[in-house]
């Protein structure tokens, strides 16, 4: 029976009813991975080590929630003796010491960390274009990308090498590249999932999530994800719900509520018709909808694009030719090493962040820029609590169009920064969002994204399932042939 395109779900069941073993499954998964090289959705495998781990489970009674499912990590998760890249040059070397949180909590429940997926470099980018190891194609079609940051990942869940991935979300690096792959992905409450053991981008918004075929999927990974996290001051000490328990309650009656300043006529003609038949479907599901006011919003892309800059050149200046990865050749003395190091391990979008971070937060330019930022950013969290005394999600597009050739944004950042225009906010006011298949546009996939209030997750993935239970969107596997 082929594992391609099946759920977390159907793997369990297929493992517990014994039609597959954990050996011939993980087998099943580097075929996979291997007729799909071309998507490059890998940095590097964990083939032995996977395998010796099925083998165990087969011989052993397997324990764990997720016991012999195979996971595809996202290579910005530190992961004890399997090599860590980020993406990056500076990082080709790094074979961490420890797991992040989130690798030893899916490991605990029995995951197999099949390998670690390609990225954009230290999770800076919308199309997979800036990883050091290469660009990933979509699925859909090679000549496209998959989006980002988590690209890779979204390649591995979408072509149906997995069930499911890590993602990591900063302004929207798990919800777009969901959108352009025609996957669900899910960006937790600011402090929902550990940080620690994540290669940091920018610490006040970075989240990890998971990514998957179905909303259910989701839930039944966003379980074994969560903990409280000592080793992670901003991981939040709230309990944690079973995300699968409200999955299949109605969603009659619920508020869901439409943002007045988001004009549809900024996407793409067919994109906001694939919307409204998706406000349809809902009010089918007896949702109604409310109108909300965001007033601050369209001040999100620039706030985050001072914030995002200012944390990642504080966070990257460890990576200095000392502390961790790459040292240049043959150092003059210690100015020559920071300096080769550094021009030499970071590509140019990661180097344009840092200057622009390094300016923001310069003596002269703090107070005009990034004070500014934290003050517009307070604001715009203001608005949606004010828009949650009324509804009970908030949605929008994921994103503006479909997936766009390889190379067509590659000139201008601008463009590219507007990728993440309706999931920025998210992270910005640390509340939790997920995307879901939603409709086709010229043969691609596109997504819906719902923001809910603080903790809100059981209600997202519960909206999402619903919508998922009376439709086929998430159905849809890739042809491979669109461009
Ligand atoms: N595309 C955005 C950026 O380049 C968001 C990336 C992310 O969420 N990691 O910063």
């Amino acid at each position: 029976m082929s594992i391609q395109f099946k759920t977390i779900k159907d793997l369990l069941t297929m493992l517990k009813n014994k039609d597959i073993s954990n050996k011939e499954l993980v087998k099943d998964t580097y075929s996979l991975i291997k007729s799909n090289v071309h998507l490059n959705a890998f940095v590097t495998l964990n083939e032995e080590m996977s395998l010796k781990k099925a083998e165990e489970l087969d011989k052993n009674k397997s324990s764990g929630n997720l016991a012999g499912i195979p996971i595809a990590q996202k290579d910005l998760f530190c992961t004890k003796d399997l090599r860590t890249t980020c993406g990056s040059k500076m990082l080709s070397n790094f074979i961490p010491p420890y797991s992040a949180t989130v690798i030893e909590n899916l490991e605990n429940a029995g995951c197999i960390s099949i390998g670690k997926t390609n990225m954009d470099e230290f999770a800076m980018g919308s199309s997979n274009e800036t990883s050091f190891y290469g660009n990933v194609a979509n699925p859909w079609g090679s000549n496209l990308v998959p989006g980002g940051s988590s690209g890779g990942s979204a390649a591995a869940v979408a072509a149906g090498i997995v069930s499911a991935a890590t993602g990591t979300d900063t302004g929207g690096s798990i919800r777009q590249p969901a959108s352009l792959c025609g996957i669900t992905g899910l960006k937790p409450t600011y402090g929902r999932i550990s940080r620690w053991g994540m290669i940091a981008f920018a610490s006040s918004l970075d989240q990890a999530g998971p990514m998957a075929r179905t909303a259910e999927d989701c839930a039944i990974m966003l379980n074994e994800m969560c903990s409280h996290d000592l080793r992670d001051t901003t991981s939040l000490d709230e309990e944690i719900p079973d995300f699968t328990s409200d999955l299949s309650t109605s969603i009659k009656g619920l508020k869901i509520g439409i943002v007045k300043e988001f004009d549809l006529s900024m996407l793409d003609n067919s994109v906001a018709q694939v919307f409204e038949e998706s406000k349809k479907h809902y009010e089918s599901l007896g949702a109604e909808f409310v109108e909300i006011s965001l007033p601050n919003i369209s001040l999100s892309v620039p706030t985050y694009y001072v914030v995002a800059p200012a944390e990642c050149s504080s966070n990257l200046s460890r990576f200095d030719g000392v502390k961790f990865g790459k040292r240049c050749e043959n150092p003059q003395n210690l100015e020559d090493l920071y300096i080769r190091t550094r021009s030499e391990g970071f590509g140019d979008e990661v180097k344009r962040r840092i200057l622009i971070g390094s300016y923001v937060l310069s003596a002269g330019f703090y107070d005009a820029y990034y004070k500014k930022a934290q003050q517009v950013r307070r604001l715009i969290k203001n608005d949606f609590d004010n828009a949650f005394k009324k509804v009970d999600t908030i949605m929008t597009p994921t994103t503006r169009g479909a997936a766009f050739s390889s190379g067509s944004k590659g000139d201008d950042p601008i463009q590219m920064y507007l990728e993440d225009l309706f999931t920025i906010p998210a992270n910005l006011a640390g509340l939790p969002a997920l995307s879901i298949p939603n409709g086709m546009v010229d043969g691609k996939p596109i997504g819906l994204q719902l923001i809910g209030n603080f903790l809100q997750e059981s209600k997202l993935l519960q909206i999402a399932h619903n919508f998922q239970i009376s439709s086929d969107w998430h159905l849809k596997t890739p042809s491979g042939d669109i461009n």
